[in-house]
């Protein structure tokens, strides 16, 4: 494996423990560039809170592979679920976002009504969608479609912002077919308003939305390593790939001969390391042309005597493009995680942690230093929220190039790509099928599975 991310690593468990029921004599090696596995995934001390995450903070439970993952890792009875909270987007001071909205597409116009975040004439727009003549899906655009059907409020309010802040996206340039949920209902027939009426509803549940180890993400990927290890893996920290030749019908990586190579690291790494692998020009400029978005990540820890009481209940706010300034997405990350919710170490006093995105496609934020980025943080959030905000703790964590951007027909480059690759050359992970940890863990058990079969066939 290239990469010890989440995927680099559910692949490499994925061969050893299906290598514990029959033996191929399959020997592991994950090579890790940082001198920590994790990629994104990278969990921290904070103000006197022993584990808060940096990145990403929970996964989907709807998608299997992640939840299932954990579970083989022995990590079942660690998984918690945040708070249920309201969140709200940032239009003219905090407004609720409505119900009936899949990633902020409506699927019932009725429920938009009460909302102060469209316009009267917006929700008369929204409304016209179930008239509208079918809107063609060739341009593979989020914002052309959500626009096309619904009108600029809907897309700028609700589901640029809503998309957005998974992807750091601008949804203009962003492809519809990326994201199942919206790609689903957009295919489904002429209007998404008819389609959703029609759709089964998906049978009631009471269970968790989200995810994570108590000891937040970073307790995953520790916990991988160690299993990887005691399966008889190799995992090598602080060692970055810097070639990759043929060899026979194998591979030398760094000299090192390996059989099969998973690229489980980012397409742009995975571009440079194949210009010497004898992959065709064409497949690796493919490569090097998919983009990514930096963003910031500014965890602060505020005096609960200082939070406001109207806030209290809530998990965090979005901010939609027209009005932001470098602020894209709030979380009230102690009134998710209970675990969270721990005294200032110093003054014994409560507080509240905030996580605040800054910076996305589109809006960089990489040549502002720490202190210009905390100073946004701190002014903006302040004044969307109506609070002088005084922090007790901060600290600022940069992810460069950290998002894949799939621009419309995304999948259309990643299957030329893929259909060029040497079989023994398998390429995963979160620049090809999505960003989320569980297609993430999929990708890396199916790389896994391809790799078997082939040292199986041979
Ligand atoms: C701020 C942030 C918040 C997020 N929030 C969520 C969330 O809440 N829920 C969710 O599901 N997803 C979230 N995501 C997305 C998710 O975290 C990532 O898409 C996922 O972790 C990517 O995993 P990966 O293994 O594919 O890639 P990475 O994590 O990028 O891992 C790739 C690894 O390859 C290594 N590498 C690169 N080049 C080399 C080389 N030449 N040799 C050796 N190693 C190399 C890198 O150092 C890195 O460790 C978030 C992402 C970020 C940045």
């Amino acid at each position: 494996m290239v990469g010890g991310g989440i995927t680099g690593l559910a692949a490499a468990h994925g061969l050893l423990h299906a290598e514990a029921d029959d033996v191929l004599g399959l020997e592991v090696t994950v090579f890790e560039a940082q001198d920590r596995v994790g990629g994104k995934i990278r969990t921290s001390a904070f103000a006197g809170i022993d584990a808060v995450d940096e990145g990403p903070d929970a996964f989907l439970a709807r998608l299997p592979w992640a939840t299932g993952f954990a579970r083989r890792l022995g990590l079942g009875d660690r998984l918690v679920s945040p708070q249920p909270g309201s969140a709200a987007v940032w239009w003219d001071g905090l407004q609720p976002i409505p119900d009936g909205l899949l990633l902020g597409l409506p699927t019932d116009v009725m429920k938009l009504a009460r909302s102060k975040l469209i316009s009267w004439p917006g929700k008369l727009r929204a409304a016209t969608e179930v008239l509208r003549p079918a809107t063609p899906l060739d341009g593979d655009s989020i914002g052309a479609y959500v626009r096309a059907r619904f009108g600029d409020q809907v897309h700028e309010r609700l589901v640029d912002p809503l998309v957005g802040s998974i992807y750091a996206a601008d949804t203009d340039r962003f492809s519809l077919a990326a994201v199942p949920q919206l790609a689903d209902l957009a295919g489904a027939g002429r209007s998404v308003l008819i389609a959703a009426r029609s759709r089964p509803k998906p049978a009631p549940s009471d269970g968790p939305v989200f995810y994570a180890p108590a000891g937040g993400l970073g307790e995953m990927v520790d916990v991988a390593e160690v299993a990887i290890t005691a399966l008889g893996g190799r995992v090598l920290v602080g060692q970055p790939c810097t070639t990759l030749q043929a060899d026979g019908d194998g591979w030398r990586v760094d000299g090192e001969r390996f059989d099969a190579v998973v690229l489980a690291c980012p397409a742009a790494q995975a571009a440079r390391l194949v210009a010497d692998a004898g992959v065709d020009e064409s497949t690796r400029a493919a490569l090097a042309r998919i983009e990514y978005a930096d963003v910031v990540m500014v965890t602060l820890a505020i005096p609960a005597a200082d939070w406001p009481e109207r806030l209290r209940g809530m998990s965090g706010y979005l901010v939609p493009k027209p009005v932001q300034r470098l602020v894209t997405a709030v979380s009230f990350g102690s009134q998710k995680w209970a675990q969270w919710r721990v005294p200032a170490a110093e003054t014994g006093d409560e507080q509240v942690v905030l996580r605040v995105s800054l910076g996305r496609d589109g809006l960089p934020v990489m040549h502002l230093d720490d202190d210009q980025l905390l100073a946004a943080a701190v002014s903006e959030v302040g004044e969307q929220i109506g609070v002088a905000l005084a922090p007790t703790a901060v600290r600022v964590t940069r992810w460069q190039r950290a998002f894949p951007q799939y621009r419309p027909h995304h999948h259309r480059t990643v299957a030329a790509i893929s259909a060029a690759m040497p079989p023994s050359l398998v390429l995963a992970g979160a620049s090809y099928h999505g960003i989320g940890i569980p297609t993430c863990v999929r990708s890396g058990q199916q790389a896994a599975a391809r790799v078997r079969a082939l040292l199986t066939a041979s």
